[in-house]
Parts: C-alpha cells; sequence; structure tokens
C-alpha cells in the first residue's frame, strides 16, 4: 500500500511539470501567431496608405484581383509588325509595355499573369488557354497596329462582345485619351479587315472565358505614333492599369478602397 501511494504521488508530480510546460509551449506559439499577424498587417496598412497617398485607386483589403497581360506575338518566329525602317519590332514593343503595365497593376494591388516575359514564341491558344487554367478575372492583350497610313489607337472586342468588354475597352481607351494619343480610333468588333458580319474574332478574344479586349497602342508605322509610345511608355501603362481596376470595380470583380481614379 505504501509503495503504491508514493508511486502514485511520483506520478502527480510529473504531470503538473508536464502541464506547466505545455502551457508555457501554448503561450509561446500564441504570441508568435500573434507577432507574426501583426507585422503582416501593419505592412498591408504601410502599403495601402502609400498608395492611398499617390492619388490612385487600390484594391480593397481582402480583394482579389488577376489580371492576364498578354505581350503579343514573341520570338524569332514572330515578331509583329515592323516600323518602316525596319529596326523596331513590335514584339519588343508589346513586352516593354507589358512589363510597365504588370509593374502598375501589382502596385495597385492586382495579382498578374504573364502569358510571356521575355522574347520568345508563344502558341496564340496557348495565351488565353493560360488564363482560363489560372481563372484569371480580365484580359489584356497589347499589341500595335500597322498600315502604309494610319495612326491612332484602337482597343477590340469581340464582334458579339458582352458588355462586360466594351466596357474593359472603353475604358482603357478613354485613360489613353487622356494620356495624350494621335487619334482616337474608337472600339472595334471582331477582327481587323473583317466586316463583324463575318464573324471572325481575335483568338485571345475569342477564346479567353473572362472579359478581353486587344489594345493597338499606336502603329508602329507611324512616326508620331511612335515618339508618343516611347515618351508615354509609362504613363499609358499606368492608365491602362487603372481602368483594368476601375474596370473591375464597374463589373463587381472587386471593391476598391480609394475611388481618385476616374479616367
Ligand atoms: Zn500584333
Amino acid at each position: 500500500m505504501e509503495k503504491h501511494n508514493r508511486h502514485t504521488f511520483i506520478y502527480w508530480d510529473r504531470v503538473i511539470i508536464a502541464l506547466c510546460i505545455f502551457v508555457l509551449i501554448i503561450i509561446f506559439i500564441v504570441m508568435g501567431i500573434k507577432a507574426i499577424i501583426g507585422a503582416f498587417t501593419d505592412d498591408k496598412k504601410n502599403d495601402a496608405v502609400q498608395a492611398a497617398n499617390t492619388d490612385t485607386a487600390i484594391i480593397g483589403e481582402g480583394q482579389k484581383l488577376l489580371v492576364c497581360v498578354d505581350a503579343g506575338h514573341g520570338g524569332e518566329g514572330d515578331c509583329g509588325a515592323l516600323s518602316n525602317d525596319e529596326s523596331r519590332f513590335e514584339s519588343d514593343d508589346d513586352l516593354n509595355m507589358a512589363h510597365a503595365v504588370e509593374k502598375h497593376l501589382k502596385e495597385l494591388g492586382a495579382d498578374v499573369l504573364m502569358t510571356r516575359t521575355e522574347d520568345k514564341y508563344v502558341d496564340l491558344y496557348q495565351r488565353p488557354e493560360m488564363a482560363n487554367d489560372a481563372d484569371a478575372d480580365i484580359f489584356v492583350s497589347l499589341h500595335r497596329n500597322s498600315a502604309e497610313t494610319g495612326q491612332g489607337v484602337e482597343v477590340w472586342v469581340n464582334y458579339d462582345a458582352p458588355d462586360d468588354d466594351t466596357l474593359l475597352a472603353k475604358n482603357i481607351l478613354k485613360g489613353l485619351d487622356k494620356v495624350g494619343i494621335s487619334q482616337n480610333r474608337g472600339v472595334q468588333y471582331g477582327y481587323q479587315g473583317y466586316d463583324p458580319a463575318a464573324k471572325v474574332n481575335y483568338v485571345v478574344n475569342e477564346k479567353s472565358n473572362m472579359p478581353s479586349c486587344l489594345v493597338e497602342l499606336g502603329f508602329i508605322t507611324d512616326d508620331e505614333d511612335n515618339i508618343l509610345f516611347d515618351k508615354n511608355l509609362d504613363a499609358y501603362a499606368k492608365s491602362i492599369a487603372e481602368s483594368v481596376v476601375k474596370s473591375a470595380e464597374e463589373l463587381n470583380i472587386i471593391k476598391i478602397s480609394n475611388k481618385a481614379v476616374q479616367n
């Protein structure tokens, strides 16, 4: 009996020590998690304040916007249109613009999916597929126009585009017009050179499952458009990013926390 009692006493002693250690561990874990969450929310708050100070709309807390930015053409086999002296490739302009749009979208709090980030060939059908697979919210394809004569900016949507696509295209065009373009050629439906009645679309517009448009950012064959493109590259990109975020809010994809964008 005596032996048994002593055994029981030692047993409880150990349990109390174990419990104390257990409680201490739990306290440390909770303190650790609190510190991590605190640091994270402080960072987010600081980011939000910074973005708000720049007077642009930022994507509200807890909101998610995934934008697929498609730099047209790419790689040796597909350099797109050429300038008149053949020194300038459309694929380079498209990529430079895509990187700038990506930067500004991220500053506004959006996530960005790039169909290409370097000078490489990407199949035309693969581009909308990437956006569909990632469940992107908005698709924007960036191109430059070419012709013997002609200048200005136009934005293309499907010939039977839903209102959502037209809204996106109109917002982008309006924003670019405000920055300064040689000519506003309006929202275009279908595929260049075809009557909308022919029911032909750009592949990226036709195969993407989300609101989409294809921006022709001036003519690479027009000197004035090239000067404007180089001078305004960052301003055009910022404007496109802001128009995308503004459109996403108008399409009820996200809420924005600052409505200073009014283009
Ligand atoms: Zn193109």
